[in-house]
């Protein structure tokens, strides 16, 4: 069976890293997309599992053969989820693609099969608790936390353009209301 897309996105520090991995950890059916960067690996990063490793050339080259779903620059590096990669995973798997917003949107102008993409955006219960959760995570300097935070607002104005949009409060709800979208999609449109 040919799998979905389902694009989860939602604003830094909502949880997406987290709940991706209890679905991934869950189903076995479901496959994570691996983007592509010209930023170096970090220490214990491993090429073709946290990224693919390119050269500027090599990443300029591929956007010029059309082969990224979608591409951005952040802090002058670029990021791009690759076109065949998703499109192998998708042969016999359901894909997840955990991007942020702006790049959800144009994987849903640039995906050809309309039907098979599912948009899920993941917010906060309130802007403390995000902000909180940011904090807790302690993975941004304070200025890079700043930064963050202004784009949410923008962020979570885009809203209305996704599919569905999930309250990250508790955990295990959150995670089960992906389980439900994702089982739900799944098997739209199938006889029974
Ligand atoms: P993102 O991938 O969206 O940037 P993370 O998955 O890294 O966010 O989560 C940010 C922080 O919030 C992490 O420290 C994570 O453990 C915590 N977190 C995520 N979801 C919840 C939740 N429902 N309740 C409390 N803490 C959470
Ligand atoms: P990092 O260098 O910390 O791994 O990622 C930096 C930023 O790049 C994060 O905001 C992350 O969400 C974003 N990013 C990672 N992969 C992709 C991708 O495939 N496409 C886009 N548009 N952004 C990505």
């Amino acid at each position: 069976m040919k799998g979905k897309l389902f694009v989860i996105s939602g604003p830094s520090g909502v949880g997406k890293g987290t709940l991706v991995k209890l679905l991934l950890q869950e189903d076995s059916s479901l496959a994570l997309s691996v983007s592509c960067t010209t930023r170096a690996p970090r220490e214990g990063e491993v090429n073709g599992k946290h990224y693919f490793f390119l050269t500027r050339e090599e990443f300029l080259k591929r956007i010029n053969e059309g082969g990224f779903l979608e591409y951005d620059e952040h802090f002058g590096n670029y990021y791009g989820t690759p076109k065949a990669f998703v499109k192998e995973q998708l042969e016999n798997k359901s894909v997840i693609l955990e991007i942020d917003v702006a790049g959800a949107l144009q994987v849903k102008e640039n995906y050809r099969d309309a039907e098979g993409i599912v948009l899920i955006m993941v917010v906060p219960p309130d802007m403390q608790t995000l902000r909180q959760r940011l904090v807790g995570r302690g993975s941004e300097s304070a200025e890079e936390l700043e930064k963050r935070l202004e784009r949410v607002r923008f962020e979570i104005a885009q809203k209305n353009r996704y599919d569905y949009v999930v309250i990250n409060d508790g955990l295990e709800d959150a995670k089960r209301a992906l389980q439900n979208i994702i089982l739900q999609e799944t098997f739209r449109g199938d006889k029974v």
